[in-house]
């Protein structure tokens, strides 16, 4: 048998997100891989192994599966969410570029899942409604330096803001610090939304403006939306607000 490779995104959590198509691969291999929150989130199968490991040792993890896969196995990895954003896919194809002709003719596959921020933003109305971007904050894999000046460019040009991996235990004072940049930029009064486990059990949306924004609100599974200066807030009585971005924008007035 010729070894397969799938990389699959099992969406943010809620099993009514993954796709059929990621379902399918899911139940195709004969091996899995991933972090192990995310292994516990796919269904027992007789037969498959399973291959846990810790967060930071995606690149160990993309060769060992590559490996696998090359020795003639049908060989899934999992991300949570997306696994083109923040996530897996990347270091395969990072470990494929580094490593050996076997790893060129596998046959790879990348599944797309719902992401984060798509999965926030469908939780509270429209608020990637006109341009926006995703910034990380995580400054594991890059210099924090350049996380502000992105937040800078980002806000200085009138993009909505998704931030992924907000805070963690080892990061306690990175989001602060980004709030603290973009007030420089932004109205006191700019929507933000803390989307936090959308799609599981434990899900909260929280919606303040940039001026009561903290890192209270967020924590390793909080996905933040920091709007524009368009983005606008219904209040709905006895309902959750809809927050939203129109799809006209007269200017960059950032
Ligand atoms: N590949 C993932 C992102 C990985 S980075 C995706 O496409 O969603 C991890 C970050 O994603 C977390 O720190 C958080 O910001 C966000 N995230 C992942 N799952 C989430 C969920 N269910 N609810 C809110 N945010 C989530």
């Amino acid at each position: 048998m010729s070894g397969r490779l799938a990389v699959v995104g099992l969406g943010p959590g809620d099993p009514r997100y993954l796709t059929p198509e990621a379902a399918e691969a899911l139940a195709g291999a004969q091996a899995l891989y991933g972090y192990g929150p995310y292994l516990d989130r796919v269904p027992a199968r007789a037969g498959q192994s399973r291959h846990a490991s810790d967060n930071r040792e995606e690149g160990a993890r993309a060769s060992a599966a590559l490996r696998h896969a090359a020795e003639g196995s049908h060989v899934a990895v999992v991300s949570g969410g997306d696994p083109g954003v923040f996530a897996m896919a990347a270091a395969i194809c990072q470990e494929i570029e580094a490593g050996p002709d076997s790893f060129r003719v596998l046959d790879v596959n990348f599944i797309p899942g719902i992401t984060a921020m798509l999965a926030v933003a469908a939780k509270i109305g429209a608020p990637l409604g006109h341009d926006f971007c995703a910034i990380s904050l995580s400054d594991n894999l890059k210099p924090w330096d350049l996380v502000e000046r992105r937040l800078d460019a980002a806000a200085g040009a009138g993009f909505v803001i998704a931030l992924y991996n907000p805070v963690s235990r080892a990061r306690p004072w990175q989001f602060g610090n980004a709030v603290e940049r973009l007030r420089r930029q932004l109205p006191a009064a700019t929507p933000v939304v803390f989307g936090r486990a959308v799609g599981r059990p434990d899900e909260t949306i929280n919606v303040v403006t940039l001026a009561e924004a903290d890192a209270a609100f967020a924590d390793m599974a909080t996905l933040v939306i920091v709007g524009t200066r368009e983005t606008r807030v219904i209040a709905r009585p006895g309902l959750t607000p809809l927050v939203y971005t129109p799809r006209a924008t007269a200017e960059v007035s950032a």
